[in-house]
């Protein structure tokens, strides 16, 4: 007697972890679904982009960021230069102590 085996995958499957590859049980939260298994991982994962943004900026981020912010490259702009969300980019800017001062003369 012949016997037949079938792979399938249920409805439930797991996803994997864009940046572990853990299987895990994916939630809805913030409006998207989840992409990591963890706290640890989205965050490693930001920090990538950061990485990444580096070879545009070159090791000095900050001096890169002011130079164009100053030379009147928008933010969003910078963000799509740079490969990363607006919200993240912010986020780095305000880590690095950029802030914006507006001047009346
Ligand atoms: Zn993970």
């Amino acid at each position: 007697m012949a016997t037949a085996t079938i792979w399938t995958i249920n409805a439930e499957t797991p996803r994997l972890c864009l940046v572990c590859a853990t299987p895990f049980p994916p939630r809805h939260h913030h409006g998207h679904w989840q992409r990591y298994c963890s706290q640890a991982c989205a965050q490693g994962d930001r920090f990538k982009k950061r990485r990444a943004a580096l070879a545009v900026t070159g090791p000095d981020p900050k001096a890169w960021m002011l130079a164009h912010l100053n030379r009147g490259m928008t933010r969003e702009a910078m963000a799509g230069l740079l490969g990363m969300q607006k919200a993240a980019l912010y986020a780095w800017q305000k880590q690095l102590g950029i802030r914006k001062i507006v001047r009346y003369e």
